[in-house]
């Protein structure tokens, strides 16, 4: 049975790197999810920078992704509090222990000293390192600065040059020498919050977490969890560290690469059956070569042990190609409803005549959905049938205007919209025929006009759809401009 846990902190909208963090352990759970369990937990000990409106935020992008989780902050569950701002008082009893046991001690300095220490040791053998002055004080001493209200923080002793060695299920055998730790680490700040390297291996032992996965940016903070767990004599559960996100540069994915927050990619209507599909390939091939897989295909196919060591690189053009084929598979009044709100922004329709013309707006969708990338895009794919009085978009649209055949042929088509008695689908699907039949003009001669005419452009929707989404008014006011202006 194994417990697996995602641990954010919410200092900020999601990242990207973050929520595939999420995602392999949600995958992994899942992939035996009889036994297995998800544990969300919040890691709010950062006073300034958390909020409770990131963490409602950490909840909505999961929920959006489809990513569930079974005890958390939201759940409850058998191993309550699931945010370590409420677990101070479980931190206490292990600072305690580890002062008694002389694993830890109070420290006294200032930033000055602090200052001072990194400078002295700089450019030595080991890294910069705190010079463990305040191990030396006596209780007596501690006792008194504490009763004086000496700004405090605890520190955890870190032994010299002693080997740590761990094997990462992804990452491998990783071993790292204690002289390169900075010296013994603070574990509880002088705010009295413990610090990441500390609550984190209490919660992870006390919730009974059995695997660690996480990225590879916390690689260097495992030994010295690691140091923890022995000094407390715990067992230690498995690390995987899933490679870091890079840009296409090779650089760590950031603002300068676009979009960096799950967020952002959701406002501009990337679906997350997408994104989720996307996600999982970043570090995981599943086997063969299919790339485009359902939720539950990636379910029963991902294993933590095939993730790979390289850095994947986020490649926007895949995502997006990921993301045009589910829109191009979902039904249609479901991109509908997510493409509203972004008509009712650009000022194409109202919230009412949404509502009034659901079904007319739904034919719009589905004229146009095999050609959006995202679900953003729509606003530019439909603005043909609103604008009035469209201008032919380039030289080939106003060539197509000048043929000899045109005049007769729009004037014929003007007519013909007059008289008919309504403009559905059968006149819509019968007018070509009728305008052929007439004219004697055929193929590219007789379409091209036509649809320059109707919608300002060479190309676009299919045209018997888009005659009945403009309706008479529109595709009349239309030809007469044209015929006005341009023939
Ligand atoms: N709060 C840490 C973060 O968001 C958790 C890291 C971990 O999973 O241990 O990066």
């Amino acid at each position: 049975m194994a417990r697996a846990r995602f641990a954010p902190s919410p200092t900020g909208p999601i990242h990207i790197g973050n929520i595939r963090t999420a995602l392999f352990n949600y995958l992994f759970v899942k992939n035996d999810q009889d036994k297995n369990t998800m544990v969300l937990r919040i890691e709010d000990t950062d006073l300034q920078r958390s909020s409770s409106q990131y963490e409602k935020l950490i909840y909505e992008e999961l929920h959006w992704l489809g990513i569930e989780w079974s005890e958390g902050p939201d759940k409850g569950g058998e191993y309550s509090p699931y945010r370590q701002s409420e677990r101070l008082d479980i931190y206490n009893q292990y600072y305690e222990k580890l002062i008694r046991e002389g694993k830890a001690y109070y420290c006294f300095c200032t930033p000055e000293e602090l200052e001072l220490d990194k400078k002295q040791t700089a450019g030595q053998s080991s890294s910069p390192r705190y010079s463990g002055r305040c191990r030396k004080l006596t209780s007596d001493e501690v006792e008194a600065y504490l009763k004086e209200g000496k700004p405090a923080t605890i520190r955890f002793k870190i032994a010299s040059d002693k080997p740590i060695i761990f094997e990462d299920m992804v990452k491998g055998r990783i071993e790292i020498n204690s002289d390169t730790l900075g010296g013994d680490m603070v574990i509880r700040k002088s705010d009295g919050m413990p610090t990441y390297n500390f609550s984190a291996v209490i919660d992870d032992h006390l919730m009974d977490i059995t695997h660690v996965i996480r990225g590879e940016d916390h690689l260097t903070n495992t030994p010295k969890q690691i140091l923890v767990y022995d000094a407390l004599g715990w067992d230690k559960p498995a690390f995987a560290h899933a490679p870091l996100i890079l840009g296409p540069d090779r650089t760590k994915l950031s603002k300068r690469h676009g979009n960096t927050y799950i967020g952002q990619y959701r406002e501009e209507g990337y679906l997350p059956e997408a994104l989720f599909n996307y996600l999982a390939l970043l570090s995981w091939s599943p086997e063969g070569d299919r790339e485009l897989l359902s939720r539950d295909e990636i379910v029963e196919q991902f294993r933590l042990d095939k993730v790979t060591r390289a850095n994947p690189v986020f490649d926007i053009d895949k995502l997006n190609w990921i993301n045009a084929h589910y829109i191009k598979e979902a039904d249609t009044a479901r991109i509908a409803g997510l493409a509203e709100p972004y008509l009712i922004r650009e000022g194409l329709l109202t919230q009412q005549q949404a509502t009034e013309k659901a079904e007319w707006l739904e034919l719009m969708i589905a004229t146009v959905q095999d050609s959006l990338v995202k679900i953003s895009d729509v606003t530019d794919r439909v603005r043909i049938f609103f604008d009035d009085g469209l201008t032919p978009e380039n030289d080939q649209a106003l060539e197509a205007l000048r043929g000899e055949q045109v005049p007769g042929l729009l004037s014929l088509l003007k007519s013909t919209i007059e008289k008919a008695p309504s403009i559905d689908e059968e006149f819509c699907s019968g007018i070509f025929k009728v305008l052929q039949k007439e004219t004697g003009i055929k193929g590219k001669q007789l379409f091209m006009p036509v649809r320059v005419a109707v919608t300002g452009q060479c190309h676009g929707p299919d045209l018997v759809k888009t005659f009945l989404l403009l309706g008479r008014d529109k595709l009349l006011a239309r030809i007469d401009h044209i015929l006005n202006n341009y023939v």
